[in-house]
C-alpha cells in the first residue's frame, strides 16, 4: 500500500442483490462510474458470476472498462436453491452474508492493493442494510441504490406508519379501500398495492423485514434512485424530508448509451454490453422484422416470477383469443416447481400460436421493446421491464407477481396512464379483454401518453437534464470524500 501512486482514482464498492433485476442496473452504474474514471469493484455471488462467465457477458473479470473488476462472495444458499418466485427472498441471508463479507473486508485490507486505494465509498443495494453497520465502523462512507421505483420505496419505507395506522396487516378487509398513511399516494395506493407480501399476521417475517430495513438506510449518505425527476417528483419531494441527498439518474440503461456516445465509445442508438443470466434467442427480431408496426405485444414476467399452469394457460387463451399477434418469453424455470406442461397443450392453441405467435426462452428485451413492430407490453411489473418500457416509449398491461411490482402497476394504470393494471386477476377472459383494449380499443390514448414519457426520459438523461446533471453531482461527491 506504501507503493501505491498518490494519485490513483477515488475507489468504490457495489454490492447489488444478486439476482438479475439488481445486478443489471448495477452494473449499468458501474460503467458510469468508470467512465468517469473512478476505480470500481462490483461484489456479486458465484451464482451470479458463473451465469454471467457462461454467456460470454463478463470476460476474466471485467466488462466493457478496465476499471471495473469483479470479486465474488457466496449468496448463502446451495447451488441447487431455486432462487426464484417467493424463495429468492432467502438470497443473501445476512447473518450468514454479513459475516462472509466482513471476512472478505479484513482480508483484502478493504480491498486496498498497489493498484487500488482502499475504499473510498461504498454503495450497496438497499436491501443489505447490513453493510451500513461494517462502513460505519471502518468510517467509509456509504451509499444505497434501491433498485426500485421511488414510489415503491418510499412505500416501504412508511409501512411502520401503515402498521401503526392499522392499515395493515390485512385481515381480509376490502383489498380496494386506498391507504392513507403513504404520504402523497392517498388518492390512489389501494391496500392491494402495497409491497407487502399479503401478510395477514403483524410477525409475518417478510413483514418485519420491510418494516425495519428502509428505515437503517436512514444512516447512509445518500441514496441512488434509477428513476427521473419527471417521473416521480411529488414521491421524491416526499422522500427528501428523509433523505436530503437523493441522487435520481435514470433510466440508467439510457443514461449509460448517452455517456458512452459522448466518450464516443459507440453511437447513441447501440445497445450497451448485454447483462443476461439466460442465453438471448434473437430470432425473435427477425420474426418481429416481419411483423407490421406496433402490431405485437411483448409478453414477459421478468427473472423470477413463476407461474401455475392454470394461469399459463389462462395467459395463453387469452393472448390467442386476442386475436393480437404476440411474442412471449418463458423461461426454463418459469413455472411452479412440479407442474407438468408440457402433456396438456392444445391444438387451438398451438394452432393460434403458429399463426400470430412466437415464444422464446429469453429475448433481448431491450431491442424487443424498441423494435418498430412492438406495440405493448404484457409484464410482471418488474422496475427495469418498466423503466425499459417507459423509455422505448411502449404502453403497458400490467401484471404484477409480488413486492415493489405492486406499487409500480399501479403507477402505469392510474398515475402515469401508461396501460392496465390487472393485478389479482388472470381469467383469459380478462386477459384476452385487455390486450384487445390496450393494443386496439385504446391504443392511440395509451401511445400519446407513453411518446410523451419516453421523450421525458431522454431529456433526463441527456446534457442538461435532471439525471444527467445529479450523475455530474454523484461523481463530484464521490471525489471529493476523504477516507
Ligand atoms: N429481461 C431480458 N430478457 C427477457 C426477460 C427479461 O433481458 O427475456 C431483462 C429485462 O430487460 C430486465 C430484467 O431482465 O432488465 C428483469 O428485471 P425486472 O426488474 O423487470 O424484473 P425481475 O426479473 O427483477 O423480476
Amino acid at each position: 500500500m506504501d507503493h501505491q501512486p498518490a494519485t490513483l482514482p477515488p475507489h468504490i464498492l457495489l454490492f447489488p442483490f444478486p439476482i438479475q433485476g439488481h445486478v443489471k442496473p448495477t452494473l449499468n452504474l458501474a460503467e458510469l462510474l468508470c467512465l468517469h474514471g473512478l476505480h470500481v469493484t462490483i461484489l456479486i455471488s458465484e451464482y451470479c458470476r458463473t451465469r454471467l462467465l457462461r454467456l460470454g457477458n463478463v470476460q476474466s473479470g471485467t466488462l466493457l472498462h478496465p476499471a471495473l473488476c469483479f470479486k465474488t462472495i457466496s449468496d448463502g444458499l446451495p447451488e441447487d436453491h431455486p432462487r426464484v418466485g417467493m424463495r429468492v427472498m432467502e438470497v443473501t441471508p445476512p447473518n450468514i452474508v454479513g459475516p462472509l463479507f466482513r471476512e472478505l473486508m479484513t482480508s483484502t485490507n478493504c480491498l486496498g492493493s498497489e493498484t487500488r486505494k482502499p475504499l473510498t465509498c461504498i454503495i450497496a443495494d438497499a436491501i443489505l442494510s447490513f453493510l451500513g453497520d461494517f462502513a460505519i465502523e471502518k468510517g467509509i462512507p456509504f451509499i444505497y441504490f434501491p433498485s426500485i421505483s421511488a414510489c415503491s420505496y418510499w412505500t416501504s419505507f412508511c409501512i411502520p406508519q401503515v402498521i401503526e395506522a392499522d392499515e395493515i396487516p390485512l385481515k381480509g378487509n376490502d383489498m380496494d379501500l386506498l391507504v392513507k398513511s403513504v404520504p402523497g399516494m392517498e388518492g390512489f395506493l389501494r391496500r392491494r398495492d402495497l409491497p407487502i407480501f399479503r401478510a395477514d399476521d403483524i410477525n409475518d417475517p417478510k413483514l418485519q423485514f420491510l418494516k425495519t430495513e428502509c428505515r437503517k438506510n436512514l444512516v447512509a449518505h445518500a441514496l441512488i434512485m434509477n428513476t427521473f425527476d419527471d417521473l416521480e417528483e411529488s414521491i421524491l419531494s416526499q422522500m427528501h424530508t428523509h433523505f436530503p441527498n437523493i441522487y435520481t439518474i435514470g433510466p440508467l440503461h439510457v443514461h449509460l448509451r448517452i455517456r458512452l456516445a459522448v466518450a464516443e465509445m459507440i453511437s447513441s442508438s447501440t445497445s450497451t454490453t448485454s447483462v443476461s443470466f439466460w442465453e438471448e434467442d434473437r430470432k425473435c427480431l427477425t420474426w418481429l422484422d416481419s411483423q407490421p408496426s406496433k402490431s405485437v405485444i411483448y409478453v414477459s414476467f421478468g427473472s423470477i416470477t413463476v407461474m401455475t399452469r392454470e394461469q399459463h394457460m389462462d395467459f395463453w387463451y387469452g393472448l390467442v383469443n386476442s386475436g393480437q399477434r404476440f411474442l412471449w418469453v418463458i423461461r426454463p424455470d418459469f413455472f411452479a416447481s412440479g407442474e407438468d406442461v408440457e402433456s396438456q397443450i392444445l391444438t387451438e392453441l398451438e394452432e393460434g400460436t403458429r399463426k400470430r405467435g412466437f415464444m422464446v426462452g429469453w429475448a433481448p428485451q431491450e431491442e424487443v421493446l424498441a423494435h418498430p413492430a412492438t406495440g405493448g407490453f404484457l409484464t410482471h411489473s418488474g422496475w427495469n421491464s418498466s423503466m425499459e418500457s417507459i423509455t422505448a416509449g411502449v404502453p403497458m398491461i400490467c401484471w404484477s407477481y409480488f413486492a415493489d411490482q405492486m406499487v409500480n402497476s399501479r403507477l402505469v394504470s392510474e398515475v402515469w396512464k401508461l396501460g392496465l393494471d390487472m393485478k389479482d386477476t388472470c381469467d383469459r377472459v380478462v386477459v384476452e379483454k385487455m390486450v384487445r383494449d390496450l393494443m386496439e380499443v385504446r391504443k392511440d390514448e395509451f401511445q400519446q401518453r407513453a411518446d410523451q414519457m419516453a421523450k421525458k426520459a431522454k431529456r433526463a438523461v441527456s446534457e442538461g437534464g435532471s439525471s444527467y446533471f445529479n450523475l455530474d453531482r454523484l461523481i463530484q461527491g464521490i471525489k471529493s470524500m476523504i477516507v
